[in-house]
């Protein structure tokens, strides 16, 4: 008889982690040999929120192009752009110059600020054999013909790609990317869940990890890593440390990194962020009968998380924050932008006036993808988290 092997989930969370780590870390796109099976090439999309469904049912492999990271050296890109603009642009900008992008189908931005809308006039220009689209998606979503606007938006969007890719999308392939992207976006919620509820069973790093392989792995692979994940997570038995419960924001479109993430795990809790919000932007399924169109243009309105790039008077920018700091039961908040981000420091300045008034305490961060010096930042967040400890000792 053969003995049966103990099941031991940090064996199987590492294994899991490492998979979920070389896909997050890899700014490479998979070239047609190297896709997985089924899929016929790959579409770049910009964050911070793209409807993948639609790629997805096109047999491309949707994948957010979340920049360079810090390793990465500028050689082509600021002869296009100027100093001025926030890195991610850049860095985007150089990996399409520089080949390493240069085997997507397509790539396509929106004008959620105008450095970002102008990444689709430079890799026209520069890639002209890729399709290269602006999705224009509302700035104004309480106007009663939002979800009519942004559902002719998907459907010139689909006849784009299907126009690329020399045959029809239908609505059933659609309907059935929608109910793979809900089984993965209810896998993200149950993540995030277990941070708020019990977050030494998770650091914010290893979600973040987690979370960011969907950007180069195809969405099926994904929910089994994160079922698997999630399991191995939910058997761990760390103890609670003595660190005060934070909400982290300004990480919706340029990444911060990873070092920057760690220190803050070593000194708090990150019960709740804005991390890759993109790829969970949905608050609840997205239906997944009737017309597919209309049910992700709808949801893009009315069941969507809040964001600095979308202007929604359902969601106040000082109320959403606050919500999710009571809703996590944050001791207090880190509030970040990227350099040179106006949407992110637009936004920072109505959450700290706002903090101020409610009493809420936080630390103001600032921060650049290709930074690589933490040792200031650490000691910022580690006297920020000393603080919040005395205050409420
Ligand atoms: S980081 Fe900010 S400024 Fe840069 S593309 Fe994103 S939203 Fe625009």
């Amino acid at each position: 008889m053969n003995a049966q092997v103990a099941y031991d989930h940090e064996a199987e969370l590492t294994t899991v982690l490492e998979r979920c780590n070389a896909a997050a870390r890899d700014y490479n796109i998979p070239s047609k040999s190297e896709l997985p099976e089924g899929y016929i090439g790959t579409l770049g999309h910009f964050p911070v929120y793209f409807p993948e469904e639609i790629v997805h049912a096109a047999k491309l492999l949707p994948v957010n192009i979340l920049g360079g990271g810090n390793k990465l050296e500028l050689k082509y890109a600021d002869a296009r752009m100027g100093s001025f603009i926030c890195s991610i642009c850049r860095s985007t900008t150089e990996l399409g110059l520089n080949g390493t992008l240069g085997d997507m189908a397509g790539f396509v931005t929106h004008p959620i600020c105008d450095a970002a809308k102008h990444l689709a006039g430079i890799w026209a220009r520069n890639l002209p054999d890729q399709l290269s689209q602006i999705l224009y998606l509302p700035q104004n979503v309480n106007s009663p013909g939002a979800a009519r606007y942004i559902a002719s938006e998907y459907q010139r969007l689909r006849g784009e790609i299907e126009k690329k890719i020399g045959h029809t999308i239908d609505d059933e392939a659609i309907r059935n990317s929608i109910q793979i992207y809900n089984v993965n976006r209810r896998l993200l919620r149950e993540l995030y869940r277990i941070r708020r509820d019990e977050p030494w069973k998770v650091s914010c790093t290893e979600a973040y990890l987690l979370m960011r392989a969907r950007t180069r792995i195809p969405c099926e692979e994904h929910n089994a890593l994160l079922s698997r994940a999630l399991d191995a997570i939910r058997h761990r038995s760390l103890p609670a440390q003595d660190k005060p419960r934070i909400v982290f924001v300004g990480g919706f479109c340029e990444q911060p990194p990873i070092e920057m993430l760690e220190a803050m795990d070593d000194n708090c809790y990150i019960v709740d962020d804005d991390l890759l919000v993109g790829l969970r932007w949905f608050t609840e399924d997205v239906p997944e009968t009737g017309d597919p169109i209309w049910a992700l243009a709808e949801s893009y309105i009315v069941r969507s998380e809040a964001s600095p790039v979308q202007h929604d008077e359902n969601k106040p920018k000082e109320g959403y924050l606050l919500d999710m700091v009571k809703n996590a039961k944050a001791d207090g908040a880190i509030l970040t932008a990227a350099k040179f981000c106006e949407p992110g420091l637009d936004e920072q300045i109505a959450w700290s006036k706002h903090f101020d008034a409610e009493n809420i305490p936080y630390l103001v961060l600032e921060f650049e993808e290709k930074m690589t010096s933490f040792e200031q930042m650490a000691m910022q967040v580690e006297t920020f988290a000393e603080s919040l400890l005395f205050a409420i000792a």
